[in-house]
């Protein structure tokens, strides 16, 4: 007998079942549970009798339905991310396979009998249906059959005129990608052949540092190629669903038909069929966002993560892992190489170069040799007292008319959406917040409305008539949001074209596709718009970019705050004169004198990147060391409170026994913005520069069920 270990969607714990079959690990298979037939799938296998009485496994589903890789990666990521093995599969493994035996749907191929001849068919459609498969060769896939010859078809089978050949996974219809303008091949500079050369020698992970516009998808695309002949799956990640159409026309040339692709909006029945169509080799190429990381592949052979920096490619639930992770662990799991791209790298990519980890690859050019664009500061405290207190200063209306007037476009970034900051009384000070959260509300108009929303839970409020506290009726507003920059910009430019995209704005699934088509078709327009806007667009015409508050984010208390900023700017930068003229940038700040905008303006990254490198090599801060965060969240502030303290004083305690006190430092703290949603959170923070020392720690301590465990968190506050 056999005793096997099936994880089951929703049960924390795998439990187990027997049976006298051989089954592997990775089967899908049926079991009773809880009176209920489930679906489930072999983690552990024993031939020991456990001392508890044991149900037979009903029956195998699916034999080798899950790799070994891919099981051994989930049991990584349990092990590592403090989540249950079934969490784990259940993120990886798509809702219907835990639910229905078989739930791919396929199309049969459909043969005419050789012997059929059209005088044996009297009715006139059969005539016709018959003279379309004649022209046909003589076959038909099921879903091919033109909807008049529907009944017809039926007929045939009926009648055997048809007979039943091979089968294939249907491609959702809605996922059929659009071949029309496929992308032409463009010859390499040397230095993307250079750059090629370089990755294609590396036998383990590189970091592809190109400056904006320095055409690192052409060298991605002949890196697939030239691992085209061992007949290759690759994966390309991205941080931004939005970032696909134009990587999907990219591939598409390169590997006719053979790219999907994988993100959190597919629908279920959606994600079952690019699974399926994936696992039986008609895909080789998957664009995805971080879960595609999670999707196996059978013949694995290189990933991409795009625009590494992005701190989209961590998973803010559990497990919380980074999807550097799992490309790290299929690398050395699968011996495959893997590259990294980015111009603004993250401090830890930074790290990986430095100590030799990462395979340093670098195009400093651009590729149409167009100069960097030249980047403006405008003081806005020099704004302020020449009176104008508009997110449009006089030097950006001017450049914006300039631009215009020569029929190119322009981008306009401003991290904020809604039209204001918080509002306050003008008379006794009082501020409108969030009942929810620790955080004002903001101010959002559509036409004469005026509402009061937090960004935070997405509470809303009228905004009232008078100040509820002294009845005044006379209230300021601190801050710019995009629909007040939309606003300005309709009085200053009032035959302009405007695109706004923000998540007010954006809403449907291809409602930011569709816009930046007619943006792109649209000349003299401006594009205004959040960080949606920042990254990877391509446009030829832009030929100004304006950041109209480069401030916001840089006031928060964390180490990485500087960073993203940097990134984040230096990205939008890159949006502005990419081909034939060079672009012009203005940017808009209170604080001009930070070393942050003398680096931007020179386009020095590296310099940038150096000096906050050796400021946390200085304080030993991650990724010198490692900050490991426990979130303890409770909608009573006092027991948040009181559970943060005992734990944070059993940590010291347990620390000291083991004689760790000096190698890992505890700390507490309430979060940054200790109330959201109704919930108070508190934090313990476990620091050590010995890294295998801290996991083998948090691994072997027996933690409360309530708390979170962020092994590396995006940030502190
Ligand atoms: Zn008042
Ligand atoms: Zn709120």
């Amino acid at each position: 007998m056999f005793y096997y270990q099936i994880a089951l969607r929703q049960v924390q714990d795998a439990y187990t079942w027997e049976s006298t079959e051989v089954l592997n690990l990775g089967d899908r298979v049926e079991v009773r549970f809880r009176n209920r037939k489930k679906i489930g799938i072999v983690v552990g296998v024993s031939t020991d009798k456990p001392n508890f009485k044991t149900a037979p496994v009903l029956s195998l589903i699916q034999a080798n339905f899950l790799n070994e890789t891919s099981l051994k990666l989930a049991q990584y990521l349990s092990k590592t991310h403090f989540t249950a093995l079934s969490k784990v599969l259940t993120l990886m493994v798509p809702e219907s396979f835990w639910s229905k035996p078989d739930p791919v749907k396929k199309e049969t191929y459909w043969q005419l009998d050789e012997d059929l001849t059209i005088d044996i068919l009297s009715h006139p459609t059969q005539k016709k249906y018959f003279e379309f498969l004649e022209n046909n060769n003589h076959e038909v896939w099921s879903n091919e059959i033109p909807d008049a010859f529907k009944n017809t078809h039926k007929t045939f089978v009926k009648k055997t005129f048809l007979k039943a050949g091979r089968s294939r996974v249907s491609i959702e219809h809605s996922l059929k990608l659009d071949l029309a303008n496929s992308d032409s091949n463009h010859a390499l500079t040397s230095q993307q052949d250079g750059a090629l050369k370089l990755i294609l020698g590396c036998q383990s992970g590189s970091l592809l540092w190109g400056v904006t516009g320095s055409g690192k998808t052409e060298v991605y695309k002949q890196f697939f190629k030239a691992l085209q002949k061992e007949d290759p799956d690759a994966q390309f990640l991205l941080p931004e669903i939005a970032l696909t159409p134009q990587l999907i026309t990219a591939f598409n040339h390169l590997f006719p038909s053979e790219v999907a692709v994988w993100h959190s909006n597919l629908t279920a029945n959606e994600k079952v069929q690019v699974w399926a169509r994936i696992q039986s080799g008609a895909i080789k190429v998957l664009i995805g966002t971080r879960s595609a990381a999670l999707v196996p592949m059978p013949n694995l052979k290189a990933m991409i993560l795009d625009e590494e920096h992005e701190w989209t490619f961590k998973n803010e639930f559990n497990p919380r892992f980074w999807t550097h992770e799992v490309i790290e662990f299929l690398s050395k799991a699968l011996k495959i190489p893997y590259v990294y791209g980015s111009a603004t790298p993250k401090l830890r990519t930074y790290h990986l170069v430095q100590t030799k980890a990462l395979n340093l690859v670098e195009l400093p050019e651009r590729v149409h040799k167009t100069a960097m664009p030249k980047i403006t500061l405008i003081d806005l405290k020099q704004e302020a007292k020449r009176g104008n207190f508009s997110p449009v200063s006089a030097a950006l209306q001017e450049a914006i008319t300039e631009v215009l007037a020569s029929g190119k476009q322009v981008v306009l970034f401003l991290n904020k959406r809604g039209y204001a900051g918080s509002a306050m009384c003008r008379y006794c000070g009082d501020a409108f917040g969030c009942d929810n959260c620790d955080m004002s509300l903001k101010l959002h108009r559509s036409g004469s409305n005026s509402l009061l929303i937090c960004h935070v839970c997405g509470a809303m409020k009228r905004f009232p008539k008078c100040c509820p506290s002294c009845h005044k009726t006379e209230f300021t507003f601190k801050g710019w949001g995009t629909q007040q920059l939309e606003n300005q910009l309709k009085e200053l430019f009032p035959q302009t074209p405007l695109f706004r995209a923000d998540k007010d704005n954006i809403t449907g699934r291809y409602d930011f596709e569709n816009m930046l088509k007619y943006f792109k078709n649209t000349p003299q327009s401006i594009l205004l718009g959040t960080q949606m806007i920042a990254k990877g667009l391509d446009f030829a015409d832009v030929a100004l970019v304006g950041i109209v508050l480069a401030d916001v984010g840089l006031h928060l208390p964390d180490h990485h705050a500087e960073e993203r900023v940097y990134q984040l700017l230096e990205q939008v930068s890159g949006r502005a004169g990419r081909r034939h003229t060079q672009g012009q940038i203005l940017v808009q700040s209170f604080q001009t004198d930070l070393p942050l905008f003398e680096f931007l303006q020179r386009h020095n990254t590296k310099g940038f990147m150096q000096q906050k490198y050796e400021e946390h090599v200085q304080l030993k801060l991650p990724p010198l060391s490692q900050v490991s965060k426990i979130i303890i969240v409770d909608h009573n502030k006092a027991n948040a409170f009181a559970m943060c303290k005992s734990l944070y004083m059993a940590l010291e305690k347990n620390l000291e026994e083991l004689a760790l006190d000096k190698v890992i430092e505890a700390t507490w703290a309430p979060a940054f913005f200790p109330k959201l949603h109704n919930k108070y959170s508190f934090y313990v923070f476990l620091k050590s520069e010995d890294q295998a020392v801290l996991a083998n720690f948090m691994q072997n301590y027996d933690w409360p069920k309530e708390v979170k465990i962020d092994v590396s968190p995006v940030s502190l506050i």
